[in-house]
């Protein structure tokens, strides 16, 4: 695979000869947690304190931070503020990560070893996230390298989803009929330790060549049901803007591409990256959608708020696709927490992922019948915008697979038994096709014997409903209610 980097001196983050990541000695870094926008309580979830966005953000927060404090002690807020010393102070080496890690001489030779494997690099607005007092803390295990990475090794595969196999041209998985995946880069802003093409981290930081974006282009073009180009990567934001924005423009000019999508997590992590040019540009190559990746509240920050914002006003919708993760946000308290952070700061909650089997991801995976749990706690209970639809990648290629609870029970004639998310059943009769010429069978062929489902069938009920109800109770009330009016009036 021939990859080469391509540069823009003002665009590119400054190189890392100007990080002060080496300079800093490797002293403890502990903890305090750091406090929040002091406007609202923060609210605790499974063992998270997750703070409430607050309508201004907290200019001096980063300072609060003692890593910051000490990895970065004269960071300016305009500095902090500037998506490049951001990119340029990302934290990747090993001696830092002995220091905040506390790591005794003997453990540093394997960690050595685990980040020669699988890289890390983390932006110093996404380690100020981090609650240190906390080892559970989920942004932490989202992105400081953990030695079950390589420990796990036996399990799972490079790449699971067979997409190497499916590249028609380097980079550009064609599996489904319409669309089209282009991976474009393999640089990310953070390394996501459950990231699901950790198989070409080895390649480095770089972004496909000029030659392979033209082979990509010229491959869409060639194929007329491509309707939609998906740009993902690693993190395409995280390119040239000036490349970037000749890739989208290529495939624009292309009458069948109806829609372009961007992946990128580079709102999440990186958020001060989405500033007003880059949206300005996106903005261009309309109709385009932007999916993003927060997997646990606490990353819907006053700054990641900001970014979102940014391009929904320029006419860019903004989903998110989240990974189930173990320990992370697999519990429905979460899960909604975050469902509805996210509808609040108007981005749409789309996909809930399986973790892939992926080396080296073995330990975030839960069981799918976790996912189906979530989903079975959050649908009919909070809102339809809030729900997102999870989904396993198949193994193999086989792409998407919507994963649901059960809610078609039983069909009997040319009735189906269904269930709501309460739990009660139903009969709903089912439209055919001849129904106009076809009167409907009349309900009512029932008696007092039956019970269960055979009060539905055989239409002495319409509906089971189960006790204590809270909306039946309700409407009882509503009921007595309206009679004691009735009675008085
Ligand atoms: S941003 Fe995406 S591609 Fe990059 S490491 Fe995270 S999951 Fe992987």
């Amino acid at each position: 695979m021939e990859h080469q980097v391509l540069v823009k001196e003002d665009e590119q983050p400054p190189s890392q000869s100007m990080t002060k990541e080496e300079e800093q000695p490797p002293s403890p870094l502990l903890s305090h947690p750091k406090n929040g926008t002091g406007v609202n309580d923060p609210l605790e979830i499974q063992g998270c304190k997750i703070h409430y966005i607050s309508r201004q953000k907290d200019e001096d927060l980063f300072r609060n931070d003692d890593i910051v404090s000490r990895l970065w002690p004269d960071v300016t807020q305009d500095e902090w503020n500037d998506w490049r010393w951001q990119a340029a102070n990302r934290v990747r080496k090993i001696d830092t990560l002995s220091a905040m890690l506390n790591l005794k001489p003997y453990q540093i030779p394997k960690y050595k070893r685990l980040i020669e494997t699988f890289h890390y690099s983390i932006t110093p607005y996404y380690l100020s996230l981090i609650d240190w007092s906390n080892p559970e803390d989920p942004v932490r295990k989202q992105c400081i390298p953990d030695i079950k990475e390589v420990d796990f090794q036996m399990v799972g595969d490079n790449d699971p989803l067979e997409e190497e196999e499916d590249m028609q041209v380097p980079g550009l998985v064609h599996r489904y009929p319409d669309r089209v995946l282009a991976v474009i880069t393999n640089t990310c802003a953070m390394y996501c330790r459950h990231c699901t093409r950790k198989r070409i981290w080895h390649e480095g930081e770089t972004i496909r060549s000029r030659k392979d974006l033209t082979a990509m282009i010229e491959y869409v073009r060639a194929t007329p049901e491509m309707r939609e180009v998906i740009v993902s990567g690693g993190d395409p934001l995280m390119m040239n803007i000036d490349v970037l924005d000749w890739f989208l423009g290529e495939l624009r000019k292309i009458s069948h591409v109806e829609v372009l999508r961007i992946g990128t997590r580079v709102p999440v992590v990186l958020p001060m990256r989405i500033t007003d040019d880059l949206a300005k540009m996106l903005a261009k190559h309309r109709p385009l959608w932007l999916n993003t990746q927060f997997n646990h509240p606490k990353e819907v920050t006053p700054e990641a708020q900001e970014a979102c914002d940014k391009l929904l006003r320029a006419g860019i919708p903004v989903s998110n696709q989240s990974v189930l993760l173990k320990g992370i946000n697999d519990s429905v308290e979460v899960m909604k927490e975050l469902c509805h952070a996210l509808q609040r700061i108007m981005v749409r909650p789309y996909y809930l992922f399986q973790c892939d089997p992926v080396k080296g991801v073995e330990h975030f995976r839960t069981s799918i019948w976790k996912g189906i749990e979530i989903i079975e706690l959050m649908r009919g209970y909070t809102g339809g915008l809030c729900v997102p639809t999870f989904v396993v990648d198949a193994p193999g290629g086989g792409g998407k697979i919507p994963l649901q609870p059960f809610y078609l029970l039983s069909t009997i004639d040319k009735d189906v038994i269904m269930r709501n998310y309460e739990g009660m059943i139903v009969k709903y009769y089912n439209p055919q096709e001849n129904d106009f010429i076809r009167p409907r069978r009349k309900n009512g062929n029932g008696n007092s014997k039956d019970s269960g489902t055979a009060q539905l069938i055989k239409g002495s009920k319409k509906a089971l409903v189960p006790e204590e109800n809270p909306r039946f109770r309700r409407r009882k009330q509503k009921n007595s209610l309206f009679k004691i009016q009735g009675e008085t009036t």
